[in-house]
């Protein structure tokens, strides 16, 4: 679709890194240098509610979103996961992964709230350095569906 930032997507990856890619949705990780370990998985083609897809394709698209939470959590060892598919801004299906802890910038508030507190460094330098790992965990937790 014309103007959308998802479907374009498709050629250039600023926002994140690819880190698998199926014939329905895709996996990126997300550069965020306060939520290390932020995901999102996005359908390829352009919907825009889930209640679209066809039953089959909204399993397989949770099915995804739970192995992503299940390698976010056995990685980053979060005190929380935010599952949230909102699409206000960018109207393309598409679900958000976000490890949360309690003292990041947000917390208790949603990541696209208004920052509560600045994250220690050599703490938020310890997480990015666990989202290294979450390329590899998240293609095995995939791998292991099919
Ligand atoms: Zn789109």
């Amino acid at each position: 679709m014309a103007n959308c930032i998802l479907c374009e997507e498709g050629a250039r990856y600023e926002d994140g890194i690819l880190v698998w890619r199926g014939d329905d949705c895709r996996v990126v990780l997300v550069h965020d240098m306060n939520l290390p370990g932020f995901s999102r998985i996005i359908w390829n083609r352009h919907f825009k509610e889930m209640t679209e897809l066809s039953f089959v394709e909204r399993e397989l698209l949770m099915t995804i979103v739970f192995a992503v939470e299940g390698a976010v959590r056995e990685v980053m060892k979060p005190d929380k996961v935010n599952l949230a598919s909102l699409g206000n801004q960018a109207p393309h299906l598409h679900w958000h992964v976000v490890p949360r802890f309690l003292d990041d910038a947000f917390f208790p508030d949603s990541i696209w709230s208004n920052r509560v507190r600045d994250t220690a460094n050599d703490v938020l330098e310890r997480r990015r350095t666990l989202a290294l790992a979450l390329p590899a965990a998240i293609r095995a937790a995939i791998s292991q569906l099919y």
